[in-house]
């Protein structure tokens, strides 16, 4: 039986009559290339129903895409873009690629998406034993069956019919060539935002950075439950789902957004930073400078720096052009890659007391490897600081983390684990001040990789 992959990538689609749509898609997904590196994809929908322009495969965006000129000069007020994020053995195939352009009774369909549902593998044998062929391991293709299902020629009608069986996190992108339709699971999981583009027209992407980077105006985060409908007769909207209690994933805000993103209007940066602040108050210890891990701590870092009034240095560089280590399937290969990718500078570090602020601990392979670096540059005392609670449970919506008994916060005691890393202290923020750091209503926020606690499972 084949089960519904993990993955946490970036979906983005709009329709503009003005503007060049695939060019400016594939800005988009550079914008959200952090949410997936594994593959790249663009549809695009002439308007009028005609046959969708497809190109995508595995790689980066600008290893899909290498000439931007090409996208430029397609026409079509259609764009659905996507990157893939997808670390276990199977989904990793160039078949699970998107968007995916399915032929069925009533047109084109493109669709992409962002998310994990929970009972994907359930609905997938329900229709594998009805008959139903799958080429793909994605719930894009389970949605397409869904609404193929419907025989139903109103796209919207179908749809909201198609996903009132879905359960589990999901940000959908669809295109049918003639409008595009956005829409997020009833407990808003992941991040799904709308932008004004152009004179009339309308983009949505996984995050704000993506409407930065091509001159859209941001207007609102989509709701839970909503779809959003996108096409010449501008923009509609309606509750496919009945909202439920909000849950969006509290780990987008600690490690997955990019800095310059705002979730439910909170800016990623400023808040990594307000995490650095608490845990300097919480966990305060006598050092001689802090460093951040580069990228994702930096923020952090620099807010744990500021409130324990110590020097930030950078004694961390990070070798640019190699990719995040998580992203590599095993484990030997994300160490290698943890070693290739950063450097302790010795100038700095030698014979201090350093406190290394990172943003999550997983499996630990990042932190032991940073403590022995360190300590090979010659730092006396080497504390690690934590700007979020222990990881302790993996992730059913769509985060790309391990089995729990890989988690380093299941394999020891919080007591233990600065040992088994070989730090001399480490410290957690506490799950009560990482909440008051979002200033998000903690209901709201989904925290069960910190609690073990599911909203559905
Ligand atoms: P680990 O080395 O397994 O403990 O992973 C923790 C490191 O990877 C931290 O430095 C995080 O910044 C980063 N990280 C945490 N969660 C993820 C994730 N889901 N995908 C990629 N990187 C992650």
């Amino acid at each position: 039986m084949s089960h519904s992959i993990r993955e946490a990538c970036g979906v983005c689609g709009g329709w503009a009559e003005d503007q060049p749509m695939a060019y400016l898609a594939c800005f988009a997904l550079y914008a959200l290339q952090h949410r997936g590196q594994e593959s790249a994809g663009i549809a695009v929908g002439t308007g009028d129903g005609g046959k969708m322009w497809l190109k995508k495969g595995p790689g980066l965006v600008s290893e899909v895409f290498p000439d931007t000129e090409e996208l430029k000069q397609l026409p079509g007020p259609l764009a659905l873009g996507h990157v893939r994020y997808a670390y276990s053995g199977e989904g990793r195939g160039p078949e699970n690629s998107q968007p995916l352009l399915l032929r069925y009774r009533h047109g084109e369909l493109a669709i992409a998406h962002n998310g994990r549902l929970v009972n994907g593998a359930r609905l997938r044998e329900e229709l594998a034993e009805q008959g139903a062929i799958f080429q793909t391991e994605t719930d894009s293709e389970l949605l397409g069956h869904l609404i193929a299902r419907q025989n139903n020629p109103c796209l919207e009608e179908a749809v909201a019919a198609a996903v009132s069986r879905l359960e589990g996190a999901f940000a959908f992108i669809l295109c049918d060539g003639k409008k595009i339709i956005g829409l997020r699971d009833r407990h808003g999981f992941r991040p799904l935002s709308l932008a004004r583009l152009g004179e009339k027209g309308y983009f949505l992407a996984s995050e704000t950075c993506a409407f930065d980077t091509i001159g859209a105006q941001f207007i609102r985060d989509v709701a839970p439950g909503e779809a959003v409908v996108i096409d010449d007769g501008g923009i509609r909207s309606y509750q496919v789902l009945p909202p439920a209690q909000p849950s969006l994933c509290l780990f987008e805000f600690i490690y997955f957004a990019r800095p310059d993103s705002n979730l439910q209007g909170k800016n990623v940066h400023l808040m990594r930073r307000e995490l650095g602040r608490r845990l300097a108050r919480e966990h305060p210890v006598d050092a001689d400078m802090v460093t951040g891990v580069p990228d994702s701590s930096i923020a952090a870092a620099s807010g744990y720096a500021e409130e324990a009034g110590l020097p930030y240095e950078m004694a961390l560089v990070k070798n640019r052009y190699i990719g995040r280590t998580f992203l590599r399937p095993t484990q030997r290969m994300r160490e290698e890659g943890v070693d290739l990718k950063l450097n302790a500078v010795e100038k700095i570090v030698r014979d201090k007391r350093v406190i290394i602020v990172d943003d999550s601990i997983v499996r630990g392979t990042t932190s032991v490897k940073l403590v022995r670096l360190m300590r090979r540059a010659g730092a006396r005392e080497v504390h690690l600081r934590i700007s979020s609670p222990p990881v302790i449970d993996a992730c059913l919506y769509g985060i790309d983390m391990p089995a729990s008994q890989e988690l380093v916060a299941r394999r020891y005691k919080i007591a233990d684990i600065a040992r088994e890393l070989g730090a001399d202290s480490i410290g957690y923020l506490s799950l009560e001040e990482t909440v008051a750091a979002v200033g998000l209503p903690g209901e709201g926020l989904c925290r069960a990789c910190f609690t073990g606690l599911y909203t559905i499972r």
